[in-house]
């Protein structure tokens, strides 16, 4: 893979793999799911769950990834920090998360907090029926 590792972290193999993981996904993922993903690739059995965890954790406290949850399910789940970020639309039935190409809080200021509050981060997640779902109700 041929992108470019943050500085300011010592990239270790296992580092590297879960970077590149994050990396290629769609959407964010749980430690569980990483490590079902590198479980598949890792021939020498040297990866637990745990490692997983730590890499994560070490990852965080570097501000490499942002972690958060789903509203419908309390899983943690990790995503990289990049330039942009990516909102989603989930499906009430199939669960299905589709992704909004645009941010509607990326033009909005927030006067109101004035001084009081730096906002840094926020959440955003709409709930609805995908396209195959709303047909199939009909
Ligand atoms: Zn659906
Ligand atoms: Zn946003």
């Amino acid at each position: 893979m041929n992108h470019e590792y943050p500085q300011g972290i010592k990239w270790t193999k296992q580092r590297k793999d879960v970077y590149n993981i994050l990396h290629d996904a769609a959407e964010p993922l749980s430690a569980q799911q990483i490590y079902n993903q590198i479980a598949k690739a890792d021939e020498d059995g040297s990866y637990a769950p745990s490692t997983i965890y730590r890499i994560l954790g070490a990852f965080e406290e570097k501000g490499l990834v942002r972690k958060t949850t789903w509203m419908d399910d309390s899983t943690v789940v990790y995503e990289l920090k990049r330039g942009g970020h990516t909102h989603y639309a989930v499906c009430l039935t199939c669960h299905k998360r589709v992704p909004l190409r645009s941010c509607p809080f990326a033009h909005i200021h927030f006067p109101e907090t004035g001084d009081d509050f730096q906002i840094t981060e926020h959440k955003l997640e709409l709930y609805g029926y995908c396209k195959e779902c709303k047909n199939a109700k009909k």
